[in-house]
């Protein structure tokens, strides 16, 4: 953040504890810049304590992880893999990478996830074209658990596997289980405006020994047994440097902490707003879910409003207030065009309709009131 912006209020800017530091100057100190270090492993054992997960393999960002998921699962040139539409585009991308193609699943109205009937129907009629999907790829969007249950009682009817993009929903559960924890493989993102960050980074989960060790070698140059350099496949250079892992570990002893704030910011804005017919903050959390609250997200009513998101957006911007449209479907993008799709219409609703508010766990309350006032003025 720059000194002039010093009351701009940012959607989800970094939030640094105080230990960060001192993993960085241990790091230094030991001399230990290269990529591979004790702060990797430290980082990767605190990922496996919080989600659960018997494997971590942490890396340079969520993408590289869902590119390094997709070829473990065997993925390639031909292929088709289930997407939601309604994400960002990272987790659409790394499926062109290895030559396959998306098949685009609309949204449920409840959680704005996946929707098991349209699954579903995407699974069946994709056998019935005799064109099998080879992964389905699952994203808790803004920290709300998807319908697990259901998804993965379709994933296994089906014989596919399950990717679970949790990108967004580290600290979130569902029925008590961590995410991230959930699919065949998943996937962290520590990008700068995520619940953690690492400035850049992000971390692949398993339980699978052979699948963590072949992510290792694939991200650093696969580099096969032999004193010299000696290569038989394909690899990437897409490990988490040390230094970085130094600062994973110092935002991981404050996870707990950050998803309270994200809650707690989350019922002000439910509480503050509740007298703008114009407005609904949600989604709701259904029974047995824990969100984390990455962003909070609010939906006009247009039978109370004319005023649309982009308006509400303008208006906060001359409060020196960010805020974002929610992500636009993938079917609807351009890059996309060609890609099949079943259904649509509700995740493209969401985003007529929607709008992402500042939501960093460093926000005060007296931030929260700044932006619902600018709203309630708007409206
Ligand atoms: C951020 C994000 C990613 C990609 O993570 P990077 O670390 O930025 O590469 C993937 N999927 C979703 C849903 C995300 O929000």
């Amino acid at each position: 953040m720059r000194s002039d912006d010093h009351d701009r209020l940012y959607l989800s800017p970094p939030h640094l504890g105080r230990h960060e530091l001192n993993y960085l100057h241990k790091a230094i100190e030991d001399n230990w810049v290269a990529p591979v270090g004790p702060n990797l492993d430290g980082f990767e054992r605190d990922l496996c304590q919080y989600t659960g997960a018997a494997h971590a393999v942490a890396l340079s960002s969520g993408t590289a992880a869902i590119h390094l998921a997709l070829l473990l699962l065997g993925v390639g040139p031909g292929d088709e893999v289930i997407v939601p539409s309604f994400t960002f585009v990272a987790t659409a991308n790394p499926v062109r990478y290895v030559g396959a193609e998306p098949v685009f699943v609309d949204s449920e109205a409840t959680t704005w996830n996946l929707c098991p009937a349209r699954l579903r129907e995407a699974l069946e009629d994709r056998r019935r074209l005799g064109r099998p999907v080879k992964a389905i790829i699952v994203v808790h969007l803004y920290g709300m658990p998807a319908r697990l249950t259901e998804l993965l009682a379709l994933a296994a009817e089906y014989g596919v596997p399950v990717l679970e993009d949790a990108a967004e929903a580290l600290g979130a559960q569902y029925q008590g289980q961590p995410l991230g924890s959930f699919g065949a493989l998943s996937v962290l993102s520590f990008n700068g405006n995520k619940i953690i960050t690492t400035s850049g980074g992000g971390a692949l989960l398993t339980n699978n020994a052979e699948w963590a060790r072949r992510a290792r070698f694939l991200a650093t140059q696969a580099r096969d047994e032999a004193p010299h350099y000696q290569h038989s496949v394909q690899g990437y250079n897409y490990r988490l440097s040390n230094l970085l892992a130094g600062i994973g570990r110092g935002q991981m002893e404050l996870i707990e902490d950050r998803v309270k704030r994200r809650r707690e910011i989350y019922a002000q804005y439910a509480e503050q707003l509740r007298p703008l017919a114009a407005v609904e903050v949600g989604p709701a959390e259904p029974a047995g879910l824990r969100a984390n609250r990455w962003l909070t997200t609010i939906l006009l009513r247009p039978e109370h409003t004319d005023c649309t998101p982009e308006d509400l957006r303008q208006h906060l911007e001359t409060h020196n207030i960010e805020a974002r449209p929610l992500w636009k479907p993938l079917h609807l993008q351009p890059l996309f065009a060609a890609s099949p799709a079943y259904g649509g219409s509700v995740c493209a609703d969401l985003f007529a309709r929607g709008l992402c508010l500042p939501s960093g766990s460093a926000m005060t309350s007296a931030d929260v009131r700044r932006v619902v006032q600018a709203l309630t003025e708007a409206l």
